[in-house]
């Protein structure tokens, strides 16, 4: 959809979900926001994140509109037990970045806000195939750029061309994740090594120790490879899930009872096989709010934050009922 159709749909619709009948019409119980990095200049990242000043909007919005920011756990137990004293909104960061704890925990902090952090194994071990930030740095880093298993040379000298690139090779590979090992020969030839972007966009195994004891913190799993589940067969769709929990369970010293599953990508099996490795939650891509104690727990929504304009249309409510 044109950019600035969407954005006046947006603002339409977080205008009239600004209006008290509409607003009690559809105003839902809760709410899990979905977040990746907190980056201090989106630019140099080619606004692949969200930035400091969204960040800090969207919890100022929350404080102003009288939503309760809480842990998950708190979350779920108000919706079990039918509180309907306040809205109340969970923050959850997925993948383990290290801007996370460098640029967001200082403002969390301040506003005395609990998160939940989805963390995948090979993050931590360095082992993830993280081909988005190959893929980010590669065009960063280069004017013309040939991505042979696409069959595509991408001149990118600015910006626009450069996010433009990024966007065709990101939806490409999220049409089939298994064409993400296809890029591996461009990443080799052009000198990018996906080990050392590991090092430098995540927490190690000491950061995270560290902060999964700070007050605020929640640690959740994200399976071992950050493998689309759905691709794989039962039994290894199963081990990631049971070795990333075994992991960060011997790593952190602590029960780890919730997990999101890499890409969004789940469906009943999914659902089956992390409840039975021991989770008691799983948090998907689905875009929407939790509106009452029926809320499947292992194929909980979140609403993901990319504009003002596009995050309060979806707080709303009014987006998922035009949908
Ligand atoms: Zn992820």
């Amino acid at each position: 959809m044109n950019h600035i159709l969407k954005n006046c749909l947006y603002y339409g619709a977080s205008r009239l979900g600004e209006l008290p009948f509409l607003r009690a019409r559809f105003a839902a119980r809760a709410v899990i926001i979905l977040l990746h990095e907190i980056q201090p200049d989106c630019q140099s990242e080619l606004m692949t994140g969200t930035s400091v000043s969204l960040f800090e909007y969207l919890l100022d919005w929350l404080r102003r509109e009288g939503w309760s920011i809480v842990s998950l756990d708190e979350c779920l137990e108000k919706l079990a037990t039918n509180d309907r004293s306040r809205r109340y909104a969970v923050l959850s960061f997925d993948d383990g970045y290290r801007d996370n704890v460098s640029v967001a925990l200082p403002i969390l902090e301040r506003h005395n806000a609990p998160f939940m952090m989805y963390v995948p194994t090979g993050a931590l071990t360095r082992s993830m195939q993280t081909w988005w930030l190959g893929l980010r740095k590669l065009l960063l880093a280069r004017d013309e750029v040939a991505i042979e298993a696409l069959g595509r040379r991408f001149h990118c000298s600015d910006l626009r061309s450069k996010r433009s690139a990024l966007s065709e090779v990101t939806d490409w590979v999220h049409q089939d994740y298994r064409r993400s090992a296809m890029l591996a020969p461009t990443f080799e030839q052009n000198g990018i090594s996906l080990a050392a972007l590991n090092d430098a966009y995540f927490l190690d195994e000491r950061e995270l120790r560290i902060l999964a004891r700070h007050p605020l913190a929640s640690i959740g799993g994200h399976t071992t490879s950050h493998a689309a589940l759905t691709t794989l067969d039962k039994s290894l769709a199963r081990a990631e899930l049971a070795d990333n929990r075994d992991y960060l369970e011997n790593l952190l010293q602590l029960s780890v009872r919730h997990v999101a599953y890499p890409y969004g990508s789940w469906g009943p099996r999914e659902e089956h096989l992390a409840k039975e490795v021991g989770f008691q939650t799983a948090v998907t891509t689905r875009q929407s709010r939790l509106h009452d104690h029926t809320v499947n727990h292992f194929a909980l929504p979140r609403i993901g934050v990319y504009s003002p304009s596009g995050f309060r249309a979806r707080m709303s409510g009014i987006m998922e009922a035009v949908r």
